[in-house]
């Protein structure tokens, strides 16, 4: 239990041809859709909201100069993979020396300490967890728990304790668990990603709002091409799943995240990044 009500907002800073289908598409997309990165960081500036920006290694340098002036005006970095492929599908051997070249890549380019990770596809198993663990990172956040969701392996997470609902603890590393809500008998990720934005928004605002009376933790997720004001081209030959997943709701999501901003509000929720977050933690430990 904390003293007061938190919640995190991160983005998954990758490119738009990380994403799943557009990765597995038969042709290079080669479509820079970052507007919708700075149209993030324009919405949380406006309400003096920090992020947490998990971020593609090999990307970084490519997106140096946004990443900086996130950096200096109070926004974390963290990682989320050197490329975008999921941990489970590399061995471990490799994972660890991708996340090594990562994570020393990121702080020497940013000076920085960068102590957190997200998987992409929120792919990850305890033994690559302590793998993180090992190389010096404070926390993860990839613990979705949701066996519907593509690649995700489920986190045993042995050897760590409840810190508080959803946040667990093994000495001095945590894993910060996504949000979920129960909608009719079944927990559903109300995080964010395409759980929050395809979901007709009148229901899933209501289902956020019970979570958010009886919960002091909250953690949002997206991706940069999101928010972006681009027409993303309708690609020959994906699924129709794959085309409504990069289509819909995108044009109204950042009035969606505003309002998701102020049900936070009403509800008491300070906003704050996982590393103030782990601080906070500390300091009530003490
Ligand atoms: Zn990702």
């Amino acid at each position: 239990m904390f003293k007061k009500k938190y919640a995190v907002f991160t983005m998954d800073v990758e490119a738009f041809s990380d994403t799943e289908c557009i990765a597995n598409y038969n042709k290079d997309v080669n479509l820079d859709l970052m507007d919708g990165f700075d149209e993030y960081i324009r919405i949380l500036d406006k309400h003096g909201i920090k992020s947490t920006l998990f971020t593609v290694g090999s990307l970084a340098p490519k997106i140096i100069n946004r990443l900086k002036s996130c950096i200096d005006n109070g926004h974390k970095l963290a990682l989320h993979n050197y490329t975008h492929i999921a941990p489970m599908d590399v061995n471990e051997d490799t994972f660890k020396k991708e996340i090594l070249k990562a994570k020393n890549s990121l702080q020497k380019l940013f000076n920085t300490d960068i102590i957190g990770f997200r998987a992409p596809y929120f792919s990850l198993d305890d033994n690559r967890l302590n793998i993180l663990k090992e190389l010096g990172f404070k926390y993860d956040s990839s613990h979705l728990d949701f066996s519907k969701a593509r690649h995700t392996v489920a986190l045993n997470l042995k050897g760590f304790k409840e810190y508080s609902k959803n946040i667990f603890r093994c000495g001095d590393f945590f894993e910060f668990g996504l949000s979920k809500q129960k909608i009719m008998g079944n927990a559903y990720p109300i995080s964010g990603g395409g759980y929050v934005r395809l979901a007709p928004w009148g229901i899933i605002k209501n289902v956020i709002n019970q979570y958010l009376k009886q919960n002091d933790y909250y953690v949002f997720y997206l991706h940069p091409f999101e928010l972006t004001s681009q027409k993303i081209p309708f690609l020959k030959g994906l699924k129709p799943y794959d085309q409504y997943y990069l289509q819909y709701g995108i044009k109204s999501y950042g009035k969606h995240i505003e309002q998701l901003i102020a049900l936070l509000k009403n509800h008491g929720y300070s906003f704050v990044t996982f590393e103030e977050l782990l601080e906070i933690i500390h300091k009530d430990s003490r």
